[in-house]
């Protein structure tokens, strides 16, 4: 079934000149990218996302880090894109993300993994809703469509 999931590129993703290494595996695996854009998130925006992790050990060094500098936020579309997109984000601890995967290849440490990707439909609805507008997401056929 077609979902639409939210990635965020955190800042390290940014620092690290590893954006477009990781857009491209979105978009090799067939991903269509329906929208992109480059943000400095607010305290406001980052508590809000991370707000079921708030009381957590990590959420004030998750809200200060990618309120830190900028982020690149996209929304993908696919067959159940959500699932598959975490699959290719890798496990959330580092030590069981596995090669290939894109925390698995690039990451050292937990809380600096490069990567947001949304984990079910609520959320993911929930985190498009709040960072992209209506006219900031975009319905269009692909030739390739057919083949992916
Ligand atoms: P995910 O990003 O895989 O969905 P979570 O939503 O559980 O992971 O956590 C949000 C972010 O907080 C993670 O991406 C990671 O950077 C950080 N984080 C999660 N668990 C820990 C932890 N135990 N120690 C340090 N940082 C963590
Ligand atoms: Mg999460």
């Amino acid at each position: 079934m077609k979902e639409r999931t939210l990635i965020i590129l955190k800042p390290c993703c940014i620092q690290r000149c590893l954006s477009g290494e990781v857009i491209s595996r979105f978009e090799k695996k067939g991903m269509k990218i329906i929208g992109i854009k480059m943000a400095h998130l607010s305290k406001e925006q980052a508590e809000y996302h991370y707000n079921e992790h708030k009381g957590k050990s990590f959420f004030n060094f998750q809200v200060r880090h990618i309120t830190s500098n900028p982020v690149i936020l996209m929304v993908l579309e696919g067959d159940n894109v959500i699932k598959l997109a975490r699959n290719l984000t890798g496990a959330t601890n580092v030590d069981e993300a596995l090669p290939g995967t894109i925390r698995g290849d690039f990451v050292l440490h937990t809380p600096i993994n490069i990567v947001h990707s949304s984990d079910s439909i609520i959320n993911a609805n929930k985190e498009i809703n709040h960072f992209f507008k209506e006219d900031e997401i975009f319905s269009y056929e692909k030739a390739l469509d057919n083949w992916i």
